[in-house]
């Protein structure tokens, strides 16, 4: 089996029940705070886990009992996490979440050690990245490190699948050439290519990201599946799997990586798309982020049901 590297950002959510928003200076109760597991490199890794791959991350974490939770994560779903940095100067990377009763949420993300990870990193870890044959990278750690880390990869030959969440301000085009395949939501789309009622319009938006380099592009489109813009399979709709979906978190992140966990074992592009999409459709029936991510009997049994309902 061929081995994938996650390079990413690790956070823990501390999610917050409240009543209501509190407004500036107000102090309210609540008596309940849940921590989860999350930040899309942590999640993506811990997909790839579960979905059966040899996944490897490296990111940063600070030295401190938040870091034991995530890695504690990681390692249940199987990832190595022996090359994961531990700052003694940073935090581990928290979202602040409160939720109220309407389910509206506020969020602070404190990015600490996610934030410390540098091009100097990528060298020190260079043979994690000629041992890897897929490397997937998200934007929650610095760009400039992607966009090294993207570099070094394609130029030792691997397969670079970038999840450009969350898009930034300034989107260095460069990284365009570096990237095999791009995985955008319909918003990051939008943000990339500056492209309005981008639902009408994704030929032409993913026509520009292939005039920039990009050889695949996939976009998922929610409850309206995804589309398909390949260099090898041509463009194609996938429609999603309809299903009552009751959580979203994770639905991208474990799309990414259920697409490189069939990639890694030789499946075409369309083919990994198509199962990404049943893995997806699963991750939207549960809640929570790393927690509602399937095993890969699990996807197997619900593909055959659905074949077997298809056919009777
Ligand atoms: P993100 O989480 O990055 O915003 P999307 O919302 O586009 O990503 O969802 C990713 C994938 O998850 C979709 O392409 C689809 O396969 C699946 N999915 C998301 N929402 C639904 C839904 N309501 N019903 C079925 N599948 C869904």
């Amino acid at each position: 089996m061929k081995k994938i590297l996650v390079i990413g950002s690790l956070n823990l959510d501390m999610v917050v029940n409240v009543d209501h928003t509190p407004a500036t200076g107000e102090t309210i109760l609540s008596n309940n705070m849940e921590m989860i597991p999350g930040g899309k490199g942590a999640n993506q890794a811990c997909a790839a886990g579960y979905l059966g791959a040899d996944i490897t991350m490296l990111g940063s974490v600070g030295n401190d009992m938040y870091a034991d939770i995530l890695l504690g994560s990681l390692q249940k779903a199987g990832a190595d996490t022996s090359k994961i940095l531990k700052r003694s100067d940073a935090t581990t990377g928290i979202a602040l979440i409160t939720v109220n009763s309407d389910g509206d949420n506020c969020i602070v993300v404190i990015s600490g050690a996610n934030a410390t990870l540098s091009c100097n990193d990528i060298d020190n870890n260079i043979d994690l990245l000629k041992e890897a044959d897929i490397i997937i990278f998200q934007l929650e750690i610095p760009i400039e490190t992607v966009c090294y880390g993207a570099k070094k990869a394609k130029t030792l030959g691997k397969t670079v699948i970038l999840d450009p969440a969350p898009v930034p301000k300034e989107f260095p085009e460069e990284l365009y050439r570096y990237v095999d395949i791009i995985k955008p939501n319909e918003t990051e789309l939008r943000m990339l290519t500056g492209i309005d009622q981008i639902e009408s319009r994704l030929p032409e938006a993913s026509r520009q990201l292939r005039n920039q380099g990009v050889k695949n592009i996939l976009v998922t489109l929610g409850e309206k599946g995804v589309y398909l813009d390949s260099e090898e399979d041509g463009i194609c709709r996938i429609p999603a799997i309809p299903v009552d979906a009751i959580d979203t978190t994770a639905a991208g992140d474990s799309f990414t990586a259920a697409l490189a966990v069939m990639l890694s074992e030789g499946k075409c592009l369309r083919e990994a798309a198509i199962f990404a999409n049943y893995v997806s459709a699963i991750v939207v029936t549960r809640k929570g982020a790393q927690s509602s991510i399937p095993t890969l009997d699990e996807v197997q049994q619900y593909i055959r049901q659905i074949e077997a309902e298809k056919a009777s």
